[in-house]
């Protein structure tokens, strides 16, 4: 067995298959490099380009972990725009299909908030979204993210370009301290290691060059 192959991690063997099923025949870099490291539950730094298989890097540690019975927000994903944010919330689905009713729903902004209130109150596990939506919710008191056992900021340096610094500091104060926190970006300019700083815990730190 390659130590590419998904097999090399004591992953549940229904979520084997449906990677399998997926395509995701080996693992891409990032995920080879961070995955045993991250399904201990520790923090992460992750420096990777687009294209090089992010999503699967967080949503994997982020599925292992949770309570499908337990219908709360146990994972959530900011994202610097709706587009990526549909794009994320669409690949964790996929990856998620292994377990039966895991709800995962988007909260974008330039979208009627009516509907995403309705959702929330269904409820639902997993959160992706833009941090201006998520900070209205948490002010309406229509988002609960006490149960939080997931953090990812994913493209932080793009959500760090378009100002949302503060609004990320805001949502976080919302989380327990308790969690596990993955931070995924292209670039490391010096406000992405204050961010780690402020939101992670002894993070581990993984580069790659590649996109596979
Ligand atoms: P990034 O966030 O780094 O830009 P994505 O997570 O969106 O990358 O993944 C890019 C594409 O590669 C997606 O279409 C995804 O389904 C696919 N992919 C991810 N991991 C694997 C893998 N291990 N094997 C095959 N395809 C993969
Ligand atoms: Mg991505």
């Amino acid at each position: 067995m390659s130590e590419l192959d998904f097999k090399s991690l004591n992953l549940p063997p229904q979520l084997l298959e449906n990677l399998d099923q997926l395509g995701y025949k080996q693992m891409t870099d990032i995920q080879a490099q961070s995955l045993p490291t991250t399904l201990q539950g520790q923090d992460l730094i992750g420096k990777a380009k687009t294209g090089s298989g992010k999503t699967a890097s967080f949503a994997i540690p982020m599925l292992t972990k949770l309570n499908p019975r337990f219908f709360g927000i146990q994972g959530l994903v900011l994202c610097p725009t709706r587009e990526l944010s549909t794009q994320v919330a669409n690949e964790i689905r996929k990856i998620a299909r292994y377990q039966p009713n895991i709800k995962v729903i988007t909260l974008c902004g330039g979208q009627p908030i009516g509907p995403q209130i309705g959702s929330l109150e269904h409820g639902a596990h997993i959160v992706v979204g833009t941090p201006g939506r998520i900070k209205d919710h948490l002010r309406k008191g229509t988002l609960d993210l006490s149960s939080i056992e997931t953090f990812v900021l994913d493209e932080a340096d793009r959500m760090l370009d378009m100002g949302f610094f503060e609004e990320i500091t805001h949502i976080a104060g919302f989380m327990p301290n308790e969690r596990q926190t993955l931070l995924f970006s292209a670039t490391f300019p010096a406000d992405i290691a204050q961010f780690s700083k402020d939101f992670q815990k002894k993070p581990a730190s993984v580069e790659v060059e590649s996109s596979h």
